[in-house]
Order: C-alpha cells, then structure tokens, then sequence
C-alpha cells in the first residue's frame, strides 16, 4: 500500500521509529539507554517512541537481573508475534503460501492449484490460500500487518501494477488495488527475484552485505542486484535482465523475441532441448523428458550428459565473472530449481569465473548456491510486508518497478 504523504514532523517521527525498531530488531535485548547511545536520539525521543511500540506489541519488555544488584534494567526486544505477515509466490499453476511471524519464520505453508489462467481464478485462489493459512497457524484476521505477493514479470512495485505477465499473458492488471478491495489488507506486489533478494537482505545469508547478486536458475534466469544496501532496478524499472543477455546472436529463439539469450542456452528448457538434439545425434544413452532424468543420466556416467552441463556451467561461470568485474559484489547467490543440477553445472562455473574474473576482484565475491525450494519463494514474497514494517519512510520512495 502506498504510504499516505506525510509531513515534516510525521516523517521525522516515522523515520525515527524505522531506526528504534531496526535496533530492537537487530541487538535483540536492549535498554532504552542503549538506543539511545547506538541511534543518537534523544532519550525522550526514544522512550516516546519505544511505548508507541509496545502499546502496539511489536515490542516485548522485561526486566533482567544485573550483577551490580542496582535496579535491574528493562530491556526491550522484539515480538515476534506481534505481527503476521502472509507471502504468496504465483507460479504458472499453483499459488503458494507462507504465513509467517515478525522474523519470517514460517508458521504454515499451503498450495492451491489454479485451475485456469484468468484473472479472476488467481485473485479468489490467493484470497482462499489466505484463509487455509490463517487456520492452519491459528492467527485471526486482524493479526494481519499485510499480504506480499511476489510474481515473474514486468512490474510496478510503487504502483503494484502487474505491467507485463509472460505467464498469463496479462497487461497493466492493478493487482495491488484489486487485491486490496477484495481482501481489505494491506497488499504488496513485486517482482519474484526482487522479493527472494530482499529476503536474502532483511533476513537471509546477505544480511550484513551491502552489494550482492542474486542469481535465480530454473525455468528461466533471474537476477536481483542489491547497491548499496538498496535493490537497484534502473532507470524504467527494469534492471537485472541477466537471462537476456545475447551470448549468441544466432542462437536459439527466446521468449523475449530475442535470439541466442543466456536463458536459452543454460535454463531447464534449453538444456532439454540440448538433451533432444544429443539423442538425435547418438550421444546420450537414452531419451529424457525432464532435468531430473538428465541428471541421473549424468549421475550414472552418461558423457553427453556431462557434455550439456558442462557447457551450460561455463557459460553461466563466464558471465558470472563479467558481472563480478562490473559490480564487485560481496555475494553472489545462486538458487531456485536449477541448483539440482548439482556439480555437474557449478564445478566448471567455478573454474570459468576463477579463469575469467579480472585479477584484484577475484577475492572479493563469495559463491553461494542456495537451494531453496518453493516456500522460499513464498517466504520472500512475505518479506516484502516485513521489509516495509522495518524499512524508514525516507526509503518509501526507492520502491520503483521491475522487469523479472
Ligand atoms: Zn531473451
């Protein structure tokens, strides 16, 4: 939801209340005085704003035993279930659901089918994911702070305006404002690979990085690019197109319209149409339908097999390293559904970024392969609500749209 404008005062107060609760959130235990001395606000201000946040609950205080048998200081620490947060992760033919608590630990996982591709059958399946998730972890309603909905595509996160949907095939749909109508909660939307990076970013393995990648494998290739403790999304909204970068201009067609796209040559569907055409050539033992099967066939000693990730990998490692050369991260992650292709795809990506990254930068990024599995997705589209609890008013306004 857009915040409403506010003024000078209200800002501040807003802005203020984003640094108490960042740390609360990340000190754990810690006394009025404490904050004081770590923001540098005033101790009026902290105390005026530290009660507005217990009368809401998102704050627990107690008192702890102090050695020096002085009266014993009040510490002040998070709620976890202050708040509950759902995420929902909208994938071609199921919806899939976190709730989950103030740290994003999840509390009940659901799926539903989609039963169709219209509009109308993916608005009432998320409405009906939210109810099952709500009795599955025992939260009412009104516990609610808000729904993340995270989806491939061009969009608009300060809009929510769904802008292109290569899966349904949908344009300029404003799915924020026709969720939030039919569900009266409060509704974020974003790119899928945005949501994941900001989860990685609030609560995931990048937490203290302030420039990382995130590098999503499977049906296609995805990148989201944290600058500076920010996601960067470009001039119009659309940064992080990694799998479209043309690796081939006489390569194979691309969804985009495009040809010979990274994404053609190293993603699921690619890789089984490099499958198809060994088979036709005598090089694989055996026909397979899925990457599952070209995995075992790899597994059990199949050379073309290896052949095909091999290739894909070093691809995929040389454009890794240009991308290490242009930003420099701390980070780079690697996950989604592709991560199962294993050692056959990672150990010669490794050697060709190892061979291709410029001398100097070579120690600067840590390779992660993350293997999340589809709640992650979900979890991350749950981390969009949370982020903007923690998040100050000041950084509102760096939500911009996306492309995925
Ligand atoms: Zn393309």
């Amino acid at each position: 939801m857009s915040p409403a404008p506010l003024g000078n005062r209200d800002l501040m107060r807003a802005h203020n209340r984003s640094i108490i609760l960042n740390a609360i959130k990340s000190h754990g235990n810690i006394s009025r005085a404490e904050i004081a001395r770590l923001t540098g606000l005033s101790p009026a201000t902290v105390s005026a704003i530290t009660a507005e946040l217990i009368k809401e609950n998102l704050v627990l205080e107690h008192a702890e035993g102090d050695s020096s048998g002085g009266r014993p200081p009040i510490l002040l620490r998070l709620n976890p279930h202050g708040g509950f947060v759902v995420g929902v992760k909208v994938t071609e033919h199921h919806l899939i659901g976190a709730l989950t608590d103030l740290t994003a630990s999840v509390m009940a996982k659901q799926v539903v089918t989609l039963p169709d591709h219209t509009l109308e059958d993916v608005l009432a399946g998320i409405a009906e994911l939210i109810t099952r998730l709500l009795h599955a972890g025992g939260v009412r309603k009104k516990q609610l702070l808000g729904v993340g909905i995270g989806l491939a595509g061009v969009v608009d996160g300060r809009q929510g305006v769904l802008k292109h949907s290569p899966i349904f095939g949908w344009s300029e749909v404003p799915l924020r404002d026709l969720l939030q109508s039919r569900l009266r909660i409060p509704v974020y939307v974003d790119n899928d690979v945005n949501t994941l990076t900001l989860s990685e970013k609030w609560f995931g393995t990048a937490r203290t990085m302030e420039d990382f990648l995130v590098i999503t494998l499977g049906r296609g290739v995805g990148m989201g690019i944290v600058v500076q403790g920010q996601i960067y999304r470009g001039h119009g909204g659309g940064a992080g197109e990694f799998g479209h970068i043309v690796v081939d201009p006489q390569g194979p067609a691309c969804a985009c319209g495009g040809r010979g796209c990274l994404e053609t040559l190293i993603a699921d569907p690619g890789l089984l149409r490099q499958a198809q055409e060994a088979w036709q050539r005598g090089e694989l033992r055996q026909p397979v339908g899925r990457i599952e099967e070209l995995v075992a066939l790899a597994e059990a000693g199949d050379e073309g097999a290896r052949r095909i990730f091999a290739r894909a990998g070093e691809l995929l490692g040389l454009q890794i390293a240009n991308l290490i050369n242009i930003f420099d991260p701390g980070m780079v992650i690697i996950g989604g559904e592709g991560t199962r292709n294993g050692e056959w795809l990672f150990a010669p990506m490794r050697q060709a970024i190892a061979r291709h990254v410029m001398p100097g930068l070579r120690n600067d990024a840590e390779i992660r392969i993350d293997p999340w599995g589809d709640d992650a997705w979900a979890r991350g589209a749950a981390s969009l609500v949370l982020g903007e609890l923690f998040k100050s008013p000041i950084q509102h306004e760096a939500i911009a749209g996306s492309i995925g």
